[in-house]
């Protein structure tokens, strides 16, 4: 989540850390090469060189076609997918290797899934300097093109300060775990991307640079954007956006006996649902407040609440189905 007041502050940390990657010589054209398309194969094992970022698993997941055992519950999926990114990779700063290693990471969880996923890198420059983020993109190789759209989005880059494990490992987590969830039960006559944005921290860049690429087909379908972000340290759920769409995510979330916030005013600025918002796009955040521990360096994967990330991920599937015409 993006703190306005701190934005000064996030910027010039992150370009120090992003000019010491760029003294170390570090390239980003390995990112630019890796944009991948295959076939819908779930269970796809890949190669690219990140598996040893994943937490070792007492059980592998089971192919969907062989299931014996139902698949661990989203919940504890989410959870190796937190401690990859928080512990194994740790702070994101936009423009950082961290951020780019993470950025590919992601990218073959979700090809390994049987999605059509590139990696678009995109310079930003910000009041205190300039550097190269990049999005990930997962979506159906087989997408109906008139389909309506949404967006399943989180940004997975951190503060300098932290590892970024609630802000937003958990989001991000999820958003993964979402899309597994798809790929093994897909949702008719709706087209779902799933996004993890980069640099988000400092100034919701990834989710501006995407909503400026929609074609103007894309924009007449479009249903839906969702920021998963900080959903997982706190004592409530909380949502922000679209009204139509924070009225569905409420009673869904009173109806597993949590009473949520409506913060649609306080959480406007706050992620990546308000760069759809302001190009007229509905959207929502899906959120859980308050986390003591926002961009610091105890925002960790221990404090991660399971229960919220199964939550925000039922939700998340539930509004996608809404969305299918
Ligand atoms: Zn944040």
């Amino acid at each position: 989540m993006l703190l306005l007041g701190l934005v000064m502050i996030v910027t010039s940390a992150c370009v120090r850390a992003a000019d010491s990657e760029r003294s170390g010589g570090s390239p980003v054209a390995d990112l630019t090469a890796a944009p991948t398309s295959v076939g819908v194969t779930p269970g796809v094992a890949s190669s690219g060189g990140f598996q040893e970022l994943l937490e070792a698993s007492p059980t592998p997941l089971p192919e969907p076609t062989e299931q014996v055992a139902p698949p661990p519950p989203l919940r504890d999926r989410a959870m190796r997918l937190v401690r990859s990114l928080a512990d194994k990779i740790g702070s994101r700063p936009a423009g950082t290797t961290a951020e780019r290693q993470a950025a590919g990471f992601l990218a073959e969880e979700l090809t390994a899934m049987g999605y059509a996923v590139d990696v678009k890198p995109f310079q930003y420059a910000v009041r205190a300097g300039s550097g190269t983020s990049q999005n990930v993109v997962a979506s159906d190789p087989e997408e109906e093109r008139s389909a309506p759209l949404v967006v399943v989005g989180a940004h997975y880059d951190s503060v300098p300060a932290g590892p970024g494990a609630n802000d937003n490992a958990s989001g991000t987590a999820t958003m993964v775990e979402v899309a597994r969830e798809l790929a093994w039960t897909p949702i008719p006559d709706v087209a779902v991307r799933f996004v993890a944005f980069g640099a988000e921290e400092i100034g919701l860049l990834g989710s501006k640079e995407y909503v400026r690429d929609l074609s103007d087909a894309d924009r007449r379908r479009f249903t839906l954007a969702m920021s998963i972000d900080m959903i997982s340290v706190g004592a409530q759920p909380a949502f922000g956006g679209s009204e139509a769409w924070v009225m569905e995510a409420t009673a869904h979330a009173g109806a597993e006996g949590y009473r949520p916030a409506n913060l649609s005013s306080y959480l406007r600025r706050m992620s990546d649902h308000a760069s759809f918002l302001d190009a007229g796009l509905p959207a929502i955040m899906l959120h859980w407040v308050d986390d003591p521990q926002y961009h610091t360096a105890f925002d960790v994967a221990e404090n991660v609440q399971s229960d919220s990330l199964e939550l925000m991920g039922d939700i998340a599937i539930e509004l996608v189905r809404l969305a299918a015409r």
